[in-house]
């Protein structure tokens, strides 16, 4: 069918999802000029980036993601200048603390020789190294992290970073594609308390710490606490959503919750719209989503795409649940680590064998005796979130997408982990929400299975690979049909890089900016 001057006209654009990618992608294709309606299955917007009256009057608890180094790192979100819009970061000095059954801890600071000391008292010999490798890459965070966001091939930043590093790339590239147990056993000569230190922040992924690749996560979040922090909102996460719709309404986004996309409709070889839940059908010339691979899939007519990319799609993997508790709490955690009653994050697992049997049992779909848990003592450093004096606590564990054991069951097991690290710890509990996978997935059906990430982030389903080569940049086969969201690259944590590109391919694509895309 020719092209008619009218459609190629038609300014309209239908954006599915209104997580952070998807209000990011909205505002960029809003300011060339497009007629921007954003659909979102949910009654509220912002995906995983929300926060919620879960337990008691007065607690404000973050629904999903709860700490932000990515956010205040990456460029798509500094040059929207959320903080003109009145959010503000709280940025703790005092970053993670991970705790030993013995009463001793490791503790992560923003400023190096702090951290320095406690990985010296925590095994000698350990500060130095740390110091060196800190001293050599900080400098470098930035272009570090926007080789890492960029699209695929990150020419400009990644030529930089070499420049920059010279033979040491080689070095810091081998240590990125391998474990994060590798890496710390390497940069630490073996020792294995500073190397769980360091693992604990590459299971915010849900990666084991002999998962090849999951050097990359580790390392990438404890260099960022040296250069940004691991800062969040003043007030909760909503905030970072709050700001992102304030914009949008600016730029005359549309945004409508209880809205879910059924099905992306094609006629003649392209995109012509989409059809919600209820039957209404909502015309669109270009159509991007932001939602993972295994309910796009779904979401495609016969013959969309390649049966051999919609079958990437269908097998995508995902990887462990998130289990989900959030605390009202009239008194902080009694932990008997003086580090993590100071810290805003702690990492609670123990040793390295133990945080490496709860990651493999959590995936082998076994509960872990021992779980690995991250927790987030937000209202020690913002007083806003709780009645004063009380506190809230910020919980998840990586568990099995499917379990036999009741809801209780799995809060158990994490509840002995606490009171193991902090005895007493459920004598200070007022209120609790528990989230399990199946519900995650409800209120969220792009987090499958309850997976934080969006598919899990082993080598083979990374960079290209995210979701496949034809769709790593955004664009697919399927005239105006765009993708990203957490199973692109560069795949998940609240940045929105993937929106911004995603909405600067399609820019390019009818010509209305002349960005590369
Ligand atoms: C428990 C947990 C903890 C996390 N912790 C952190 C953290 O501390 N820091 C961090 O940076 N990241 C964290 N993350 C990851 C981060 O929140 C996500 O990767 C990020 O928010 C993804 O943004 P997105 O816009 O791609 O997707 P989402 O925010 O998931 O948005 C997708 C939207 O699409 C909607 N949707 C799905 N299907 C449809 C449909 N058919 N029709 C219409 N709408 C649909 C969903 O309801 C959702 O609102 C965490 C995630 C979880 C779950």
């Amino acid at each position: 069918m020719p092209v008619s001057v009218s459609y190629r006209r038609d300014r309209r654009v239908v954006v599915v999802g209104a997580g952070s990618n998807g209000l990011i992608c909205a505002i960029h294709l809003a300011r060339a000029g497009l007629d921007v309606t954003v659909l979102e299955h949910a009654p509220r917007p912002g995906g995983a980036s929300r926060s919620v009256a879960a337990t008691l009057p007065g607690f404000v608890h973050d629904h999903c993601a709860g700490f932000n180094p990515m956010t205040v790192a990456s460029p798509a979100m500094r040059e929207l200048e959320l903080e003109t819009e009145g959010l503000r970061w709280i940025r703790p000095e005092a970053i993670m603390a991970h705790p030993f059954a013995d009463g001793t801890a490791i503790s992560l600071h923003h400023d190096l020789e702090r951290t320095v000391a406690s990985l010296e008292r925590g095994s000698p010999g350990a500060g130095v190294a740390w110091r060196g490798l800190i001293e050599r890459y900080r400098p470098l965070a930035d272009r570090l992290v926007e080789a890492i966001l960029s699209p695929l091939p990150p020419v400009r930043h990644g030529v930089a970073l070499a420049a920059a590093l010279r033979r040491d790339m080689l070095l810091l590239a081998r240590r990125m594609a391998g474990s994060i147990e590798a890496f710390g056993l390497d940069v630490f000569d073996g020792a294995s308390r500073p190397t769980a230190w360091l693992s604990g922040s590459a299971q915010h992924s849900g990666l084991a710490p002999s998962t090849a690749g999951s050097g990359a996560f580790g390392f990438l979040l404890v260099l960022l606490a040296h250069a940004g922090g691991w800062p969040f909102p003043e007030g909760g996460q909503q905030r970072i959503t709050d700001a992102l719709l304030a914009i949008a309404a600016r730029e005359g986004v549309t945004v409508r919750c209880d809205a879910h996309v059924e099905q992306i409709l094609v006629r003649a070889g392209r995109t012509v719209g989409v059809a919600l839940r209820d039957g209404e059908e909502l015309p669109a010339r270009d159509v991007v989503t932001t939602i993972s691979a295994s309910p796009l899939a779904a979401m495609l007519p016969a013959g969309a795409l390649p049966d051999r990319l919609v079958r990437r799609l269908r097998i995508w993997r995902y990887s462990t649940a998130a289990f989900k508790l959030d605390y009202a709490l009239d008194r902080p955690v009694p932990w008997t680590a003086a580090e993590a009653r100071e810290a805003a994050v702690v990492h609670v697992g123990g040793e390295l064998r133990e945080l490496a049997a709860a990651a493999e049992a959590a995936q082998r779909g076994d509960l872990p005796e021992r779980p690995a848990v991250v927790i987030g003592q937000h209202t020690q450093f913002d007083p806003s979130r709780a009645p004063a004096g009380q506190h809230t606590l910020y919980c998840y564990a990586h568990m099995p997408r499917r379990y036999n054991a009741s809801d209780q069951d799995v809060a158990g097991l994490i509840e002995d982990q606490l009171e193991r690290f902090a005895p007493g710890f459920a004598g200070t509990v007022k209120g609790r929400a528990i989230r399990n996978p199946a519900q995650t997935e409800a209120e969220n059906p792009s987090l499958v299975g309850g997976d934080l990430g969006g598919g899990t982030y082993e080598l083979d389903q990374q960079l290209v690979f995210r979701p496949a080569p034809e769709l790593c940049r955004h664009r697919t086969p399927l005239k105006g049909l765009y993708v990203t969201g957490a199973s692109v690259h560069p795949g998940g944590s609240v940045q929105g890089m993937g929106g911004r590109s995603a909405a600067r391919a399609l820019l390019a694509d009818r010509r209305l900016r002349p960005w590369r895309a």
